[in-house]
């Protein structure tokens, strides 16, 4: 038996010859935050790919609340509530911003064209109330307003939140955010982790964050894990993870070094 939200378990991955994750364990309690770092090419967002099933697991395993998720399917695993924003932003540029929500809230239905020609008044009744959950996820980032913009449209930042709102949609047990605010500016980034906070005092979920940006890891996390050529370096408080030499040394020759210290 597992007391952790989510208790990965010695996890592995190999890319022909290059094992991008060896051997990584890691816990996270409920309703906390958690923090991956780690240069570039440590296998961090190689960790999330397999949390989220999108490659499969070469050993260990992942329970959610007790119960192993490792192998399942990618749909599966979003549906016992694993959700995730990517590195790159991944939005449907076809859909408007309140549809890519709804999209998410509701993935077995389509709303576009076809429900002209196949309405009900059940399908209309349970469009209602997802659209009004999407309005207020929407809301709870900051992008009331913008329902109808294409996502395309929207600044940087914006559309960052607009991953965080499609991924709170799938009412999730577990939020992954991969590197979330890479790009953004400094006023940006302030932002961005008063609506973490905020999120996290609303909402049960539990959130692991990857990033470079360390006044963004250092603020945010309870613990934090350290990944180096794919393997555990280092976890502790932020304090600790700050203190530590091997960290630091992991750290040179990246261009955002000096940003740890
Ligand atoms: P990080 O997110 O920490 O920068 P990644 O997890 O993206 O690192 O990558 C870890 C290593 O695994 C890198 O050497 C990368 O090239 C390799 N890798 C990741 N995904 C694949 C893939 N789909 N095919 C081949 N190699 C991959
Ligand atoms: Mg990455």
């Amino acid at each position: 038996m597992t007391d952790y939200r989510l208790d990965v378990q010695g996890i592995s991955k190999s890319f022909g010859g290059v094992k991008a994750i060896e051997d990584f364990s890691f816990q996270v309690p409920a309703h906390d935050i958690v923090g991956i770092i780690g240069p570039n090419g440590a296998g961090k967002s190689t960790c999330f790919n397999l949390l989220t099933g999108v490659y499969p697991l070469d050993t260990g395993k992942i329970l959610l609340d007790g119960k192993d998720i490792s192998g399942l399917p990618q749909y599966e695993i979003t549906k016992s509530g694993i959700a995730r924003t990517f590195q790159n932003i991944r939005l449907f540029h076809g859909l408007n911003v309140l549809e890519n929500i709804m999209t998410a809230a509701d993935p077995y239905s389509t709303y576009g064209l076809w429900d002209v020609f196949t309405f009900s008044d059940k399908k209309k009744q349970r469009e209602t109330e997802v659209r009004e959950l999407s309005r207020k996820y929407l809301e709870i980032v900051g992008l009331k307003g913008y329902e109808e913009y294409k996502p395309e449209s929207l600044a940087y930042g914006l559309q960052r939140k607009l991953e965080i709102a499609r991924a709170l949609a799938t009412n999730p047990k577990v939020l992954l955010l991969d590197e979330p605010a890479a790009g953004l500016n400094p006023s940006e980034v302030r932002d961005f982790i008063g609506l973490i906070k905020k999120l996290n005092s609303q909402f049960d979920f539990s959130i692991v964050i990857i990033e470079h940006r360390m006044e963004v890891i250092m603020e945010l996390s309870s613990r934090i894990f350290v990944l180096n050529f794919g393997k555990l370096l280092a976890s502790g408080t932020p304090a600790e993870i700050v203190a530590n030499r091997e960290v630091t040394e992991a750290y040179m020759g990246e261009e955002d070094e000096a940003c740890l210290l």
